[in-house]
């Protein structure tokens, strides 16, 4: 019997509570050595199957072995081989690009011109997805916070795209963030698609825009590459039927289909709450046809489909695959990126539920933890940086943007990212209250910040950030996160000197000879990050290989006159200031270097 392991089975996930009595340990106990490998956890913490293994080890407990209990299939793992009557669907096209590159106006002018039914007013509320008809076939766009929120769909473990287009301004060249959507697009797999954007301006340059593109791999098909560029003007309309046309193209050599007679099945897109309406919630249907009245699950929240509308609002009853929608009837906010799947009736929508939140290891708020969370908390134990942030967004797909992008900031392991709380809806007294004292940052994604509440911010001396750029948040969060980083040496070699001779020992230095070998020999360097300071130049006396000491150049000269520096192949005279332990002699190495304490980046 001592022999036997004792086998705890894990769904998904685990509290803190349910592990310690399944250790046998008092919970107090189980979070005191938590707390010990650098683990803040509170009992009613979830921590998923890894990081369970993960502490256990830690922990060196013996004779207990942890096993993943099969539960039903997680919703988010249902994936479908093709039959061989699925019927063809519209691409699912995504468009990104560079800020200011005119992804927006893309979308609207595409909007306008194709949607003309649409009511007079036009869309005013955002919509992350919407159909346009091309040739009498439809297209679905996906319209994106940032590239950030595509990356944290991908992780929900959704591959939606088909295509991208990547909208590169003519006026602009390749920019940072279009060599982002490159190589988001590369990663899921998707088709690209360029469309270069402002030709009617004059700044414009089609050929070197395609060079630009080609120097980051991807080489335009009138020079023999494999991309398809098409040249717009998105402000005047020019051209875009050729980008439909590309699309359309591009989407039957990909032959994209789907299956229609199976239950139906699609991502959530965007959900929020409506005064008068409860949950409203986007899905793009992916396979099989939702109709209203059906049953669906997505992760932990359910519904009865009360009612499904098109892009436009315009009630729908029954929607194919790659068609967006909009449907109310959930009885709590499923998340952005979950896969909802149609169930049979209420009974069996209710269980499915339940068991993907016990399988759930959601890592929305800190309040779950996973493996690489934990491992992060490890590393940074011993000098524990914190930086902790609550997160408001206007919806519940922003808000699991903003936390799933800030999670993947790298910080080498060096800060640990706290998310204290995260909710939708604007900035509010308590947010502040919860922020105050704890250096805490709150950060808004398109949401408001009452005057009451900045002031109240003010007095306690809590920062808010409000920002509607998902990129300039980012940027925000990145650098507060470097100023939490110790600042670092940084030595940078300058050159080397062969020791021709040692002429005199002065008060305050030695004076010698010797010829530059490569880099230069100075007395100061001004520092390469541009502040405006000299650095003083150290040289490491090597005889034979082997470090002598380390000395300081005081003064160079060349025949006998004060100069800047010795070049290489340079012949002259260094004065180094005097160090009593390090003594210079003939045929001695000196290999000079700065050094330099910088403030790191991430
Ligand atoms: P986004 O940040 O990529 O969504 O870019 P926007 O669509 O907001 O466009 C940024 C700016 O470029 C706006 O002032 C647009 O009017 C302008 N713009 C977009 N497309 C064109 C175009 O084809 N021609 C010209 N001349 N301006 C454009």
């Amino acid at each position: 019997m001592e022999d036997q392991e004792k086998v705890i089975q894990i769904a998904g996930s685990i509290t803190v509570d349910e592990l310690a009595n399944e250790l046998g340990l008092s919970v107090t106990s189980l979070i005191g050595e938590l707390f010990k490998q650098g683990i803040v956890a509170t009992i009613n913490q979830r921590l998923d199957f890894d990081t369970a293994s993960l502490i256990i080890e830690e922990l060196g407990i013996s004779g207990v072995k942890i096993e993943k209990k099969n539960t039903a299939t997680k919703t988010s793992d249902i994936r479908h081989e093709l039959s061989d009557h699925a019927v063809e669907r519209p691409p699912v096209v995504a468009v990104m690009g560079h800020v200011d590159h005119g992804k927006t106006t893309l979308l609207d002018t595409l909007l306008n011109k194709k949607t003309v039914e649409a009511e007079a007013g036009g869309i005013t509320q955002h919509i992350s997805a919407y159909q346009l008809e091309h040739e009498g076939r439809k297209i679905t766009f996906l319209d994106t916070p940032g590239h950030e929120a595509f990356a944290a769909i991908r992780q929900h473990g959704a591959m939606l795209t088909d295509i991208v287009v990547i909208v590169v301004a003519a006026d602009d060249g390749v920019k940072p963030q279009t060599v982002e959507a490159i190589k988001f697009a590369q990663s899921a797999n998707a088709k690209i698609i360029v469309a270069i954007n402002k030709i009617d301006r004059e700044g414009a340059d089609i050929p070197r825009t395609m060079a630009d593109l080609s120097q980051h791999g991807l080489q335009p098909e009138e020079w023999g590459g494999d991309i398809t560029m098409v040249p717009i003007s998105a402000k005047m309309n020019q051209n875009l039927d050729k980008l439909l046309d590309m699309i359309l193209l591009t989407a039957d050599l990909e032959e994209l289909k789907a299956d229609v007679d199976i239950p139906a099945e699609g991502l959530v897109i965007e959900s929020h709450m409506e005064v008068g309406k409860g949950s409203v919630v986007n899905l793009l249907v992916t396979g099989g046809e939702l109709k209203t009245g059906e049953f669906i699950v997505a992760g932990s929240a359910y519904a009865k489909v009360r009612t499904m509308a098109d892009f436009r609002g315009k009630p729908k009853g029954k929607a194919t695959p790659s068609t967006p929608v909009t449907i109310t009837g959930f009885k709590e906010l499923p998340n952005f990126g979950d896969r909802f799947i149609e169930c049979p009736d209420e009974k069996t929508a209710r269980k499915q539920a339940l068991l993907n939140a016990q399988g759930e290891s959601d890592a929305l708020a800190s309040s779950n933890v996973t493996s690489g969370d934990l491992l992060r908390m490890m590393n940074v134990a011993d000098n524990s940086k914190m930086f902790n942030v609550i997160i408001k967004g206007d919806v519940l797909g922003s808000v699991t943007s903003v936390v799933d992008s800030l999670k993947m900031i790298d910080t080498h392991g060096e800060v640990t990212l706290n998310i204290v709380s995260t909710g939708v809806g604007d900035i509010t007294e308590n947010d502040v209250y919860m922020a105050a004292g704890d250096n805490t940052v709150i950060y808004g994604f398109n949401v408001s910040v009452p005057t009451n509440i900045s002031k109240m911010a003010a007095r306690d001396g809590v920062s808010i950030r409000n920002y509607k750029v998902i990129y300039e948040l980012l940027d925000d969060a990145k650098s507060s996160m470097e100023d939490l980083l110790d600042a670092e040496t940084v030595e940078e070699e300058v050159g080397e000197m062969k020791i021709k001779g040692v002429f005199r020992t002065e008060r305050t230095s030695i004076i010698a000879g010797g010829e530059v070998l490569t880099g230069k020999a100075a007395a100061t360097i001004p520092s390469p990050t541009g502040a405006g300071v000299d650095l003083p130049v150290y040289g490491r006396v090597y005889r034979n290989k082997e470090l002598i000491g380390e000395v300081q150049v005081d003064s160079v000269q060349k025949e006998k006159i004060a100069v800047n520096e010795l070049v290489a192949g340079e012949t002259g005279g260094i004065a180094f200031k005097l160090d009593k332990k390090v003594v210079i002699e003939l045929d001695d190495r000196v290999k000079f270097f700065t050094r330099e304490l910088r403030k790191k980046k991430l």
